[in-house]
């Protein structure tokens, strides 16, 4: 970097660094407001910028075919989870085959970092991120996502399917 100093007379006069700023500003706005098809900034939020599907967004846990919870509460997710925002309550399943489940399940959402290490240590798809980007809310509390947040939010429309079919899980051994 390199600086150039002004050592001039002219370098007490604020007035023509003003007026020369201020020209700059103006141009680029009727620049822009007579080429608004160029303009590289969106109109958020009547516009919205298309992510990839690849995109780590809000976290989803996903559902069973009979639409109980796919998590066996095992615990890596926590573990692995570098901000310790994942707080799970395991309790155990009637169903001897599922070991556990999870009757509490909270994330701290304005702890996450979105790093997607939860999503790679579970070892039975049972949480995932998501597309969704946008998380408005009023206070703290609003961050905080449960069970009912995370698996049943109405826009995952009944709860995103686990890809883990419990028969072949089995079958497995796992
Ligand atoms: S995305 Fe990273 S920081 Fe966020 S809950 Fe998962 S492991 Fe924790
Ligand atoms: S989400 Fe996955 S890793 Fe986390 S507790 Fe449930 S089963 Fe274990």
């Amino acid at each position: 970097m390199s600086v150039v100093q002004n050592t001039g007379e002219k370098k007490n006069w604020y007035l023509p660094g003003i007026f020369t700023g201020l020209g700059i500003t103006m141009k680029h706005l009727f620049y822009n407001l007579l080429n608004r098809k160029k303009m590289i900034t969106l109109d958020y939020p009547e516009q919205k910028y298309e992510y990839s599907p690849r995109f780590k967004g809000n976290h989803i846990l996903t559902v069973k075919k009979d639409g109980s919870l796919r998590c066996t509460a095992c615990m890596l997710c926590a573990t692995n989870c570098p901000a310790e925002c994942i707080k799970i309550t395991a309790a155990e399943h009637e169903d001897p085959s599922v070991e556990k489940y999870p009757i509490s399940y909270e994330i701290d959402m304005l702890r996450c970092v979105f790093c997607g290490f939860c999503e790679e240590a579970c070892p039975v798809d049972a949480i995932r991120l998501g597309p969704e980007w946008q998380t408005p809310g009023l206070s703290g509390t609003n961050f905080i996502y449960d069970i009912q947040k995370l698996a049943y939010r109405p826009q995952l429309k009944g709860g995103i399917l686990t890809h883990v079919d419990d028969e072949e899980r089995h079958k497995a051994g796992i």
